[in-house]
């Protein structure tokens, strides 16, 4: 059965790792959750790669606080330089990896990339980085990742703790949630916080997306989304993609590998009931977060579906969770 898996931090980790790295990611090098061979072991036919600007967290950081914002200037020039590393990945690995820009682009052998940008602190407000981004394949858009930007405000990690922390949208932010209708690139809110998410959700009529998130419920970490949103996810024929990252799993929020992948299927299970199983997907992650040991890395794909399966889902939600509704939700959105 093959997987679209909507949030992997490959182009981080390859860019972070230098010179000779994407050689690597092509031939196999095993380094990280995620290779070119090992995902097609993993049977990964698609899967959204973040661009991301780090930021060290300041000396004073305290679990809970936000981190710094990153300047514009840098946010750029790391950002155009992850954009630039898949479209070079794509045209050195002989058609084995292609960036999507069309629903058609994600059918298919191979793996089908999706450009996504993870915090769109590489826009300035007069969104002239948008129009070209978008001309080099750019198909998602997170607002923010878990800091405030010009844009929106995220959610801080802190353990418990509540989506609703922050303000909502700033004006160029509701200009951005705008821009990105008419350009059909897809918005996600995981990491938004729950103001800038109900403000997306009114000024945007596509799906809502949360591509990398949980729910809150079971485990009531601020990355994790509400009932009330999951309800609101369902209703807008949206979709969440289930985190792997056991701090968003666990109710105990530890970021502990020693997890079953049961938990994956209990967070699919309530999303399921709240959204509709058509609804679901998976957001695993890779390369961002620590994985439950009995996942590994992508070549543990089968393992999950496996345990989604005797979890209680019928073959046809399965293979929805593990690719049809990210499929769909994506050919919705762009058209
Ligand atoms: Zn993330």
């Amino acid at each position: 059965m093959k997987v679209f898996d909507g949030h992997n931090d490959v182009l981080s980790r390859v860019f972070a790792a230098g010179p000779g790295a994407m050689e690597g990611f092509l031939s196999g090098d095993g380094e990280g959750h995620l290779d070119l061979p090992r995902a097609e072991l993993g049977g990964l036919a698609g899967a959204c790669f973040a661009v991301f600007t780090a930021a060290p967290p300041p000396a004073d950081y305290e679990d809970g606080a936000y981190f710094v914002p990153v300047p514009h200037r840098e946010a750029l020039r790391e950002g155009l330089a992850q954009a630039a590393l898949l479209q070079r990945m794509a045209r050195a690995s002989g058609g084995r990896l292609r960036i999507a820009r069309a629903a058609a682009d994600l059918d298919g052998d191979g793996l089908a990339a999706v450009l996504h940008l993870e915090g769109a602190e590489p826009i300035s407000t007069g969104l002239d980085e948008l129009e070209v981004l978008h001309a080099a394949g750019l198909r998602s858009l997170g607002l923010v990742w878990s800091r405030r930007n010009a844009f929106a405000t995220g959610v801080p990690f802190a353990f418990p703790g509540t989506p609703d922390q922050g303000p909502g949208l700033t004006d160029a932010g509701r200009a951005l949630v705008r821009a990105c209708g008419e350009l059909r690139i897809a918005l996600d809110v995981s990491h938004l916080n729950e103001r800038g998410f109900w403000e997306v959700a009114e000024l945007s009529d596509a799906p809502l997306i949360a591509s990398h998130s949980g729910a809150h419920v079971l485990c009531p970490s601020p990355r994790n989304l509400t009932d009330d949103q999951l309800r609101a996810v369902g209703e807008r024929r949206g979709l969440v993609g289930i985190n792997f990252f056991p701090g968003f799993l666990r109710a105990d929020g530890a970021d502990e590998a020693e997890t079953p992948l049961v938990l994956i299927a209990e967070h699919a299970a309530h999303a399921a009931q709240l959204a509709g199983p058509e609804c679901v997907g998976l957001g695993s992650d890779f390369d961002g977060a620590t994985m439950p040991a009995p996942l590994g890395d992508v070549t543990g794909l089968p393992a999950l579906l496996d345990t989604l399966r005797s979890a209680g889902f019928t073959d046809v939600q399965l293979e929805g969770i593990a690719f049809g509704n990210w499929r769909r939700v994506l050919a919705e959105t762009w058209g």
